[in-house]
């Protein structure tokens, strides 16, 4: 076990305690100059700001200029699960829904182990079969799925794109669809009915923001993420997080909508441009 420390960290609470306010003195983060860090002080950084044990790692890939680690405590890990419970339930999942997950099975994050950390919260059917972007894997998924019928896919981008296209295997009433910064293009798209899009920046939080079925906008995960806009830039910071880059550069072109959403929900709503 790994136990997490850094002298600066009671101030950068502190700076978090004051919201987005609070965070306007500390600098902006970029994802190059967080993978320096990294290195520089491996295996993490300097990042820390609380002494809980790290019991999972992994790597993040998006909006860094190479694949560098991250880590999760278990109250990091508890934590995700429920948001990834809530954005899931917002795409229209409830408790004893059927889903399948493409996702990655090992070190990249976001991948299959957060999908189902989040489903277990909901008390859902995960079924996880790999990435699917050719005939033969979707082959052998569509012999499970012909068993389970899976209402939801969880999918990674590039198996939304085979997926959508292909034909042949029983279609799911929706798609759910984790986008990193890495995705501007799918971000900035216009909406689909059966696609619900999730905005997952793994070194800040795996469930930053999800798409409802208003299909307007993505809600923040605004109890678990801060949210700005500099210079048009989308810039997030961990609320809460044992290892937490704060003010991370997403590099992604947003707009930030306060308005209660058709839904009836009333947290922010993130647009995407390109
Ligand atoms: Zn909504």
């Amino acid at each position: 076990m790994l136990a997490a420390a850094n002298k600066d960290a009671a101030a950068l609470r502190d700076c978090l305690r004051g919201g987005v306010a609070g965070l306007s003195g500390v600098p902006i983060l970029s994802g190059a100059a967080f993978a320096e860090a990294v290195e520089a002080q491996p295996p993490f950084g300097r990042f820390a700001l609380a002494a809980e044990d790290l019991i999972r790692a992994g790597l993040a890939t998006a909006a860094v200029p190479r694949p560098t680690p991250i880590a999760w405590s278990r109250a990091d890990l508890d934590r995700e699960a429920a948001l990834g419970a809530r954005l899931l339930a917002r795409a229209g999942l409830r408790a004893r829904s059927r889903t399948s997950d493409t996702l990655d099975g090992g070190l990249v994050a976001p991948g299959t182990l957060a999908v189902s950390d989040a489903l277990e919260a909901l008390d859902a059917l995960a079924l996880p079969v790999g990435p699917i972007t050719g005939d033969a894997a979707l082959k052998r998924a569509t012999e499970v799925w012909e068993i389970v019928h899976p209402e939801a896919i969880l999918c990674d981008p590039a198996s939304l794109r085979f997926l959508r296209d292909a034909s042949g295997y029983p279609r799911p009433r929706a798609y759910v669809v984790l986008l990193t910064p890495d995705d501007a293009a799918g971000l900035a798209a216009p909406p689909a009915d059966d696609v619900f899009r999730i905005l997952s920046l793994p070194q800040v939080n795996t469930w930053i923001a999800g798409e409802c079925a208003a299909h307007d906008g993505l809600h923040l995960s605004d109890d678990a993420v801060l949210a700005e806009v500099v210079d048009g830039r989308l810039v997030l910071s961990p609320r809460q997080r044992t290892i937490a880059p704060l003010r991370y550069d997403s590099g992604l072109t947003a707009t930030i909508d306060t308005a209660t959403c058709a839904c009836g929900e009333k947290s922010p709503r993130l647009r995407f441009g390109n």
